[in-house]
Formats: C-alpha cells, structure tokens, sequence
C-alpha cells in the first residue's frame, strides 16, 4: 500500500494534482476538504457546525477530521494506495496518520513562492457541484462556460474562496500546516516540486518521484 501526501499552501494545486494521479495510476484520492464541503451541503447537523468553520477559513477539530479520514483510509475499495488532499493540516494530523501503517509514504511538497499566484488562481477557481472537478477561469477554462468537462454539472465558486477568508487561510497554513514538513523531512520522505510551472511539467516531476 502507496501513501502520497500533497502538502502545500491553498491554491498550490494539490486537488488538481491529485485528480490527475489518482486517474493515472488508480490510486484514491482522499480530499477531506471535499468531504467536508459534502457534509456542510447535506445540511445535517454536523454540517450546520462545520459551515461557518470552513467559511472563515479556520480548521475544524482534529478529532471529526482524524476519525473521517481513518474511515477512509481503512475502506475496502482502496488497494493499491491512496492521495491525501488536505490532510494532514497540523502536527498531531500527522501523527495519527502515521499510527496507520503503509508500504511506502511520499510526501509531496508543491511550493509556491508567490502569494499573489495564490489569491490569483483561488479567485478564478471554479468547482463542479457535482462532481468536485476543479477549473479555473483563466489557466483551466471549462470547454463551455460554467459546465463541467468531465460530468456536464454546474460550476460554482466556493464560499471561501474570497479575500478576507484567502488570508485567513493563509494565514492558518503558515502558522499550523507548515511545520508539518519539517516533520516528513526528519522522517526522510519528503519530495519538493516547484508548483509556480505548469501542471504537465509538476505531473512529470512527479511521475518521477514515484517511478
Ligand atoms: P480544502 O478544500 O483542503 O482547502 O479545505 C477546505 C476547508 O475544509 C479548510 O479551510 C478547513 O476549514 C477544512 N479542512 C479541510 N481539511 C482539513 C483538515 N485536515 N483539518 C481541519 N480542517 C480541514
């Protein structure tokens, strides 16, 4: 079992990477930023609770995200390996994920230099109601405007992806998320890719990194 882990900044592309290699290689992809959009949109009682968390920017307790993801990780559908997009978010994240145990762990650090490439590509990001494929108006533009390629659903913008909650989230991943790749580093299974060049050309850094 392959874990690949996507850290980086919002907007360094881990989603939109993920999607990819998850399709390439038939790895799952495990994104807990869309599992939470799923349950604040279900309007259940949880997601009432995690609505406003997400929409200022901020992280929700470690203890739903841990025993979601635990869930997942531990699925039946997933053999050959899993893509964590998102998690984990902080330090203790990171340590309940390493108490599951896999074959090979790489952590893929995409690095984005700028903050302005930031707050560029998350204003102009569009995601499918539907099915959660990511665009973005100006570098990954729907074939027909407002309609995903891949399902023919709708695209929206996402409720944080706005300026005040952008810093916020920025912000929350200097302060908490961050330090989490000094941790892979010690651990000796940490891999940088400059995220600022094209997705082809991160695709093909990481293609590498897993051959
Ligand atoms: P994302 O789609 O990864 O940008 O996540 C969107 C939002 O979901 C974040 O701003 C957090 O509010 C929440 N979230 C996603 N993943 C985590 C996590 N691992 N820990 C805590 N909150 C998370």
């Amino acid at each position: 079992m392959l874990r690949i882990i996507f850290l980086g900044a919002p907007g360094a592309g881990k989603g939109t990477i993920s999607d990819i290699i998850e399709k390439k290689y038939n790895y799952k992809k495990i994104s807990t930023g869309d599992l939470i959009r799923a349950e604040v949109k279900s309007n259940s009682i949880i997601g009432e609770k995690l609505r406003p968390i997400v929409d200022k920017g901020e992280l929700v307790s470690d203890d739903i995200i841990v025993e979601i993801v635990k869930k997942r990780v531990t699925s039946k559908y997933i053999n050959k390996g899993y893509i964590m997009d998102g998690f984990p978010r902080n330090i203790n994240q990171a340590k309940e994920l390493s108490k599951i145990e896999v074959d090979r762990e790489v952590v893929i650090y995409l690095k984005v230099g700028n903050e302005e490439v930031i707050f560029n590509r998350l204003l102009s990001r569009e995601i499918c109601k539907n099915c959660e494929a990511i665009f973005n108006t100006k570098n990954k533009p729907p074939k027909v405007e407002g309609v995903c390629d891949i399902c023919g659903g709708i695209l929206e913008k996402r409720t944080d992806d706005n300026e005040g909650t952008i810093e916020e989230r920025l912000r929350v991943y200097i302060e908490v998320t961050k330090p989490i790749i000094k941790y892979y580093e010690d651990k000796g299974v940490l891999y940088r890719v400059d995220a600022s060049i094209s997705i082809e050309e991160v695709f093909k850094k990481i293609g590498e990194i897993l051959n």
